[in-house]
């Protein structure tokens, strides 16, 4: 069946959330993507910073098919194995003792379980500092930190009240954060913004920031975490450590999973009861996780990361490109309402990439991609370019210029 048939069938049955996606993506190995014409794709968005092993990796379909074999479900009324083993990791990588870990099932779920951690070791304080700009989910807990005012507006009022601040002036945080706040939640660089790093210093700013008034820390991973910037969590580039860090995406490596890590006071805060969740650190997803964890660090990528990244920023930085973004994570800066048109030529040329605006193209490869994937993307961007400028000029794209923006 082609892909105009499958939209079809999408556009009739589909809830109108996503409007309809261009392509039907059947297959993958690796960095490449086939989708139902049998055309072959290179994948430098990796399922929104998700498949960090690409795909149909050897050691996650062994992973996966050995415990779906064994149990696939247990619920938390018993204990899995694989849970167990995954929380003790992410408390080894993330190198904070005494961490606690709740798992859950993707990012947003993750952030809700943030959000009622702090509020239970924070009594009396209901008060959430959070940046313009920032993603941090769908649901209506992680909506309401969420700082972007077309996602919020139709859905509020929240339950939680949130001051926004703008992303990256340590200054303005530091005059938000009084003793009425319980916490500031930042992701560590935007994503859905458009892979925006602040300033160096800024992290730590908000750390002492939290310290003077009494405030939680909470540092949303979801899509910065996992190696996607060369190291396993991106604030740790800063040597700072968060009372609380949410992570999902790239974590279960293609498997829908998220995690909570509370630390110290935190980490004591949530008592039996309190929350839960059926399919939390379900076995079979915990076994991805684990298979992504234990392959990145016995194939040493986030050195690759780092290495690839740098080499691959210099690149990219082509005449009327500038590259911003660390490791396996850049955004190409283009001139305002070209990103879409890129995206799209992008995709015609054998590419795929993420308009996350109408200036910004998102470049978020599984972790595995090699020097020559890197470089055939590099190589081909000014015929990509040159392409995206002229439907742009015919004004061949302006519709999807005004869909454009990401959309998890
Ligand atoms: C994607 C994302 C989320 C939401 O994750 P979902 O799995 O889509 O619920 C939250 N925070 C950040 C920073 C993200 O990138």
């Amino acid at each position: 069946m082609s892909t105009a048939v499958w939209q079809q069938r999408w556009d009739a049955v589909m809830a109108r959330n996503y409007g309809t996606p261009p392509l039907v993506l059947v297959s993958g190995s690796g960095c490449v993507v086939r989708d139902v014409e049998g055309r072959d794709y290179l994948d430098l968005l990796a399922g929104i910073a998700v498949n960090v092993l690409g795909h149909a990796h050897p050691a996650v379909v062994a992973a996966v098919s050995e415990q779906v074999a064994r149990i696939a479900h247990t619920s938390n009324l018993y204990v899995n194995e694989r849970a167990v083993e995954l929380a003790e990791r992410l408390v080894g990588i993330l190198g904070v003792p005494d961490t606690r870990v709740f798992l859950c099932n993707d990012g947003t779920t993750a952030n809700e379980a943030a959000i009622k951690t702090v509020l239970r070791a924070q009594p009396g304080r209901r008060r959430f500092v959070a940046a313009e700009h920032s993603f941090h989910g769908r649901s209506l807990g992680a909506l309401a930190l969420t700082g972007k005012e077309a996602a919020r507006a139709p859905f509020g009022p929240y339950g939680i009240e949130v001051t926004h601040i703008p992303y990256g002036d340590a200054d303005a945080l530091a005059g938000a954060v009084d003793e009425t706040v319980a916490a500031v939640v930042l992701e560590p660089t935007l994503g859905e913004a458009g892979v925006v790093p602040p300033p160096d210093g800024y992290l730590k700013a908000a750390r002492a920031a939290c310290d003077n008034a009494g405030a939680l820390l909470v540092l949303d991973e979801i899509q910065s975490g996992i190696g996607r910037t060369g190291a396993w969590f991106a604030h740790q580039r800063e040597g700072i450590v968060a009372d609380m860090v949410t992570l999902a995406k790239g974590l279960g490596g293609g498997l829908p999973i998220g995690a909570c890590l509370a630390t110290g006071r935190a980490a004591e805060a949530l008592q039996k009861g309190d929350h839960g969740s059926t399919f939390g650190g379900n076995p079979v997803a915990c076994a991805a996780a684990l298979a992504v964890l234990d392959t990145i660090e016995k194939d040493n990528l986030l050195d690759h990361v780092t290495a690839l990244g740098d080499t691959w920023a210099a690149q990219l930085a082509k005449p009327g490109v500038g590259v911003r973004g660390r490791g396996l994570w850049l955004a190409l800066v283009v001139d305002d309402g070209l990103a879409p048109a890129i995206e799209k030529a992008a995709r015609d040329a054998g590419f795929l990439v993420n308009a996350t605006g109408p200036d910004a193209v998102r470049l978020a490869p599984p972790l595995v991609l090699t020097a020559a994937e890197a470089t055939a993307f590099a190589d081909a961007l000014p015929s990509i370019l040159d392409a995206a400028a002229d439907a742009v000029s015919v004004g061949g794209v302006k519709t999807d210029v005004a869909a454009g923006g990401s959309r998890p």
